[in-house]
């Protein structure tokens, strides 16, 4: 079986929307500030571009990788592919997600940035499936919640495609050789 867009969950102009939406919450919540915002890749790499573009606080941008251990996902216990370069002690630290599922990955990260002496430390995502949620972590920031469908586009991949959508969609199984005949 093969994939292929069944629907568009949630446009462009929606998903511009609530970015711009965070943008200003952000600008007033840290107004005067500088803000240290820390991308998680590969997904929000997209958000984070639109995000800052909207913002007019003062920030840096870090990145950071990570994926769960194989096998032992359900411990939330996740593997540093890529650490941050700089420093983040003393400073506001946001980090940006692309969605927010279990809760799990972000729930290990943000543990383990808090140990780096930050001054604060503060979640945003562009997505949330709260109903999927196994760890009660904090989000300060949402952009869209959505029901328990696994989506792509805007950053989130199937396979590492898809993320260049604009929109939001749901896939759908279809045989290969329909897609071969295209
Ligand atoms: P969690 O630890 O919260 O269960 O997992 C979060 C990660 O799982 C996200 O950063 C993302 O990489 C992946 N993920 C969860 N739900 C989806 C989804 O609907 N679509 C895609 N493409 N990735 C997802």
């Amino acid at each position: 079986m093969a994939k292929r867009v069944a629907r568009v969950l949630i446009e462009a102009d929606e998903v511009q929307a609530f970015v711009k939406r965070i943008a200003e919450e952000i600008n007033r919540d840290y107004a005067g500030k500088k803000v240290m915002l820390i991308c998680v890749l590969k997904g929000a790499f997209i958000f984070l571009g639109d995000l800052i573009r909207y913002l007019d606080v003062d920030c840096e941008v870090d990145f950071m990788a990570v994926s769960s251990y194989e096998g032992v996902k359900s411990t939330g216990v996740v593997r540093i592919l890529k650490d941050l370069d700089s420093d983040i002690s003393g400073k506001h630290v946001i980090v940006v997600e692309d969605i927010v599922d279990t809760g799990l990955t972000l729930d290990h990260l943000t543990n383990l940035l808090s140990t780096r002496g930050p001054a604060s430390i503060r979640v945003c995502t562009a997505f949330d499936k709260p109903s999927r949620r196994k760890v009660d972590t904090a989000v300060d920031y949402i952009g869209r919640s959505i029901p328990d469908e696994f989506i792509v586009g805007y950053g989130l991949d199937f396979d590492e495609y898809y993320r260049n959508l604009p929109y939001v969609a749901v896939l759908e199984d279809v045989p290969a050789e329909e897609l071969d005949e295209q």
